[in-house]
């Protein structure tokens, strides 16, 4: 594990909720929107912290401290992960939940957005204990999440299992009539417990085509393009399979146990089976050598795709980027300083409210499948994963263009527009 020490761990956390506050402040200076609905969309509508027991294996009680917050409905539904990890707070959290309203936005989905989580190491934990922390967590949530209010999904350490055990304990708080009618509570859910075919790699397949519609706007072809990735759990993988898929070389990966490089190229179904066999570390790994943590973003590359923690490139580290590419797969990877850094040095980035969103399209998909009791098939999926997303990235390369404006501030300001326009039209209650 790459240790923090606390003051580290406090400046990442402050730094994500400043750092999404800044973005958009940006955004929404640049389209002078309308002061009352700045106020509206700088705060969240609802935070819930639950502090619940569980027993553990050997028979003591631990307290367990869990977080949900619910920035903004106005465009529908609550819609956001559900992080296990130790640097989960209330401002995580309600960063993150910031990121979910804008990238739901952006997207044209009917949704608002949610985060939350436990804070708390998942790898200190048996699979028994971490299923009964989740039931114990969604007993606790209650009613603050549902199919038509809020709903969860993956995020850091949570995996399709963890929804089915969510899915299955509202599920059994409910009467036997409704019980079917609350399939669509969480999305990421298994395919035998009502998930969507295509969800699994929706986050990385999204990633993977935002740089391959970039690549095509800007005439570069990805074969034999090297790229790095920092976080090889779900959205790592799946955006480096499909980018080696597409003929690049993945060089170097970092996970939260250490740094590997090979410069002919690290397989990446190969380092996936070594890491199912190897309790999710990619260290060990013998078709590579070790590297410094300290020496990964400075990596001599095409492109980076950050895909794990918040807050990752920073005023530190952006000078030494190589890339010319940064997609961002993981939620805030770079700090406001160090993208002035980069945008400077001609480094393109491409946001994550648009560069990830693909898993929450995904999870739309699934959310309406359920709800209407359908089932497409995968190639069904993907088509229209690829469609949305292309809508969304013409968008914003277009209004990029036309303000003469980056990537993310283009994204905020359709995301902030599309909201804007609803609170207009409908006006402030009562
Ligand atoms: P995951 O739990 O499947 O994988 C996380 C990976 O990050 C693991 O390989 C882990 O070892 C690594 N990691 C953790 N701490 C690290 C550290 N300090 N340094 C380097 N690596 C570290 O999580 P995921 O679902 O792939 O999510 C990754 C990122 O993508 C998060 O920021 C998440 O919010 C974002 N995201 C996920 C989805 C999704 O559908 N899962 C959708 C949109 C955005």
């Amino acid at each position: 594990m790459i240790v923090k020490t606390p003051e580290q761990k406090k400046a990442v956390k402050q730094g994500m909720l400043s750092n999404v506050m800044r973005q958009f402040d940006n955004a929404a200076d640049i389209i002078g929107l309308n002061a009352n609905i700045r106020k509206i969309l700088e705060v969240t509508n609802n935070e819930l912290v639950v502090h619940f027991p569980v027993r553990m294996d050997n028979g003591e009680v631990e307290i367990f401290t869990g977080y949900r917050v619910q920035h903004n409905n106005s465009l529908g539904p609550y819609k956001g992960g559900l992080r296990y990890h130790p640097t989960v707070d209330i401002d995580a959290a309600r960063a993150l939940a910031m990121w979910m309203t804008w990238k739901t936005s952006l997207a044209g989905l009917p949704y608002g957005g949610a985060k939350g989580g436990i804070q708390l190491d998942p790898t200190k934990y048996s699979d028994e204990e971490l299923q009964r922390i989740t039931r114990r967590f969604t007993y606790a949530l209650g009613d603050n999440i549902g199919p038509e209010l809020d709903i969860p999904a993956p995020d850091v350490n949570t995996n399709p299992q963890t929804m089915a055990w969510i899915l299955d304990t509202y599920m059994s708080t409910k009467s036997p009539a409704e019980r079917s009618t609350n399939m669509h509570v969480v999305t990421g859910k298994p395919i035998g417990a009502g998930g969507s075919q295509g969800r699994d790699r929706a986050t990385g397949y999204g990633v993977f085509l935002n740089i391959k519609f970039w690549a095509e706007n800007k005439n570069i072809d990805l074969k034999d393009k090297r790229f790095i990735v920092q976080g090889f759990g779900n959205v790592g993988f799946w955006a480096a399979y499909f980018l080696e898929k597409e003929g690049a070389s993945m060089v170097a990966v970092q996970d939260a146990y250490g740094s590997i490089i090979n410069e002919e190229g690290i397989s990446v179904d190969d380092l996936l089976a070594y890491t199912k066999a190897n309790k999710g570390s990619i260290m060990g790994f013998s078709n590579a050598e070790t590297l410094d943590n300290a020496d990964f973003f400075g990596l001599d590359c095409d492109i980076c795709i950050p895909a794990a923690l918040g807050n990752v490139i920073t005023s530190t580290n952006a000078p030494k980027i190589k890339a010319y590419l940064i997609a961002e797969g993981a939620n805030g990877p770079t700090d406001v300083e160090a993208e002035e850094i980069l945008l400077k040095r001609g480094v393109t980035i491409l946001p994550d409210i648009l560069c990830n969103s693909g898993g929450v399209i995904g999870s739309y998909f699934e959310w309406l499948q359920n709800r209407n009791g359908e089932i497409w098939q995968l190639d069904e999926v993907l088509e229209k994963l690829e469609k949305k997303l292309k809508e969304s990235f013409t968008k914003v390369i277009e209004t990029s263009a036309k303000r003469e404006i980056d990537m993310r501030t283009a994204a905020f300001i359709i995301a902030i527009e599309r909201l804007e326009e609803t609170y207009v039209q409908r006006g402030i209650f009562p």
